[in-house]
C-alpha cells in the first residue's frame, strides 16, 4: 500500500472512530482517548511538521534564489505569483457571494438573541503588516515563524550571495546540503502520517457535535459547495488554460498535500508536504517553488475567502441587513487584504471574518453562531487554500519554463520511498 492510500485509510478509520466516540459521549473515553491519546498523537505530528517549516523555507529559498541567477527573473516570478494569488482569491470570494446570494441562505430566519462572540481583532493594520515584512530582528522572526519576514530575509541573503557568487559558492552548497537533510526529515515525519491523520480526524469528529451541523445545514452545505466548485472547477480551469496540464493527473499528484491540509487545518504546517509535492511529484523547479509555496501558504487563502463570503451573506440575510453592491465590494476587498496579513494556522479565518464584519457593520457577535461548525469547514477550506498554492506555483513555473513535464507525466515520480537508515557503517 502506498503512503497516500494508507493516509486515506487513516482518515476513514479516524472519522469512524471519532463518530463512535462522539456518539458514546463517555467522560472516561473523552478524557483518556479524545483529549489524551488522539490529541497527543495528532499534536506531536503537527509539531514535527511545524518544526521543519522555518529551516525548510530558509534552506530551500536561499539556494533557490541563487539558482535563478537573475534578479530580474526573481522580480517577475514574485509579481506573477502575487497577481495570481490575489486574483484567484478575489474570484473565490466572488463565487461564494454569488452562490450564497442566489440561494438566499439565511433569509427569513430569526437570529438567536443570546449568541456571544468576542471580536478577536487581528490587531495590526495593513500598513503595519507591510512594514513588518522587513524584520528588526531576524531571530525573532524565525522564532515566531513570521513567514513574510523570513521570506524577505532569505531572498535578500540569496541576492547578496549571488552578487558575489565567486566567493559564496561553498556556503550556498552547504545550505543546499542542509536543505537535503531537512527534506529527508520531512519524509521521515511523513511515515507517521497515517497514524497521525487517524488521531487528528478522530479528535476533530469526536469534538464536533453532529447536531450543530444540522442546525446550520444551509450555511454548511453552501460553503462546502462553493469550496468544491472553486477547487475542482475554477482552479482546474485556470490551471488547464495557462498550462495545458492533465487535470486528472494533477489532482492525483496533489492529493497528499490536500489530505495533510485537511487533517492539520493549517497551510503553514503543510508547507513541507506542499513543497515536496510540487517539486518531486509535479516537477516544479525549486527556484520557483521555494518562493511561491511558503508565500502562497501565507497570503493565498481562497478557501478562507469563500467561507467569509458565504458567512457574510448568511449573517446579513439573517439579520435582514442589505449590504448592497458597494458593501459586497468592500467585503471582497477586505477579505483579500485580510488574507495577506493573517497567519496560516487553524481557525484564523474567524479572526479575519471579524475584520470583514467590522468594515461593513455587521454584528461581530453573530460569528459565534457559525463557530460551532467551523472546525470541519476549516479542514476543507485549508485543503482548498493549499490546492491554490500548488496551482499558482505550477502556472508560474510553466510560464517561466521551469516545469519539468517529464516528471509531471510520470505517475510514480516522487513517490515516497521506504527509508533505510544505514546503521552498518563500521
Ligand atoms: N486554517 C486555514 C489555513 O491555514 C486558515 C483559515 O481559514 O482559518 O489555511
Amino acid at each position: 500500500m502506498n503512503l497516500t492510500t494508507k493516509v486515506l485509510w487513516g482518515l476513514l478509520l479516524g472519522a469512524l472512530a471519532g463518530a463512535l466516540l462522539n456518539a458514546l459521549d463517555n467522560a472516561w473515553l473523552d478524557m483518556y482517548i479524545v483529549d489524551g491519546a488522539l490529541y497527543a498523537g495528532g499534536k506531536l505530528f503537527v509539531n514535527a511538521l511545524k518544526m521543519l517549516v522555518v529551516p525548510l523555507v530558509i534552506f530551500s529559498l536561499i539556494p533557490g534564489v541563487f539558482a535563478i541567477g537573475d534578479i530580474r527573473l526573481l522580480g517577475k516570478v514574485g509579481s506573477k505569483s502575487i497577481a495570481l494569488y490575489i486574483a484567484t482569491t478575489a474570484i473565490a470570494i466572488a463565487t461564494a457571494i454569488t452562490l450564497a446570494a442566489l440561494l438566499g441562505i439565511g433569509e427569513g430566519g430569526t437570529p438567536p438573541a443570546d449568541i456571544v462572540f468576542e471580536g478577536r481583532s487581528a490587531g495590526k493594520n495593513t500598513l503595519d503588516i507591510l512594514i513588518g515584512i522587513v524584520p528588526t530582528n531576524i531571530f525573532q522572526a524565525f522564532a515566531s515563524g513570521d513567514m513574510l519576514a523570513i521570506i524577505f530575509f532569505s531572498i535578500f541573503f540569496g541576492i547578496a550571495a549571488l552578487s558575489i557568487k565567486e566567493q559564496t559558492k561553498e556556503t550556498v552548497n552547504f545550505i543546499e546540503q542542509m536543505n537535503k537533510i531537512v527534506m529527508q526529515m520531512v519524509e521521515m515525519v511523513m511515515w507517521f502520517a497515517p497514524y497521525a491523520v487517524f488521531c487528528l480526524i478522530g479528535k476533530a469528529i469526536a469534538d464536533v457535535g453532529v447536531n450543530l451541523i444540522l442546525d446550520l445545514i444551509g450555511y454548511f452545505v453552501v460553503v462546502i459547495a462553493a469550496l468544491l466548485i472553486h477547487a475542482f472547477v475554477t482552479q482546474m480551469f485556470i490551471l488547464k488554460t495557462f498550462t495545458g496540464m492533465n487535470i486528472g493527473l494533477f489532482l492525483h499528484k496533489i492529493r497528499s498535500a490536500q489530505l495533510f491540509a485537511f487533517s492539520t487545518s493549517s497551510s503553514g504546517a503543510t508547507i513541507p508536504v506542499t513543497l515536496r509535492t510540487v517539486q518531486n511529484r509535479i516537477g516544479v523547479d525549486r527556484a520557483i517553488s521555494s518562493f511561491s509555496v511558503p508565500f502562497g501558504a501565507t497570503i493565498n487563502m481562497d478557501g478562507t475567502a469563500i467561507m467569509q463570503g458565504v458567512a457574510t451573506v448568511f449573517i446579513a440575510n439573517l439579520y435582514g441587513i442589505d449590504l448592497g453592491l458597494t458593501g459586497y465590494l468592500v467585503v471582497v476587498l477586505t477579505a483579500v487584504l485580510a488574507s495577506i496579513g493573517t497567519a496560516a494556522v487553524p481557525s484564523v479565518g474567524l479572526v479575519m471574518l471579524t475584520l470583514v464584519f467590522e468594515q461593513v457593520n455587521l454584528p461581530v457577535a453573530a460569528i459565534g453562531l457559525i463557530m460551532g461548525v467551523d472546525r470541519l469547514l476549516d479542514m476543507t477550506r485549508t485543503a482548498v487554500n493549499v490546492t491554490g498554492d500548488t496551482v499558482v506555483t505550477s502556472i508560474v513555473a510553466k510560464s517561466e519554463g521551469k516545469l519539468n513535464m517529464d516528471v509531471f507525466n510520470d505517475p510514480d515520480a516522487g513517490h515516497l520511498e521506504e527509508i533505510h537508515i544505514n546503521d552498518k557503517a563500521q
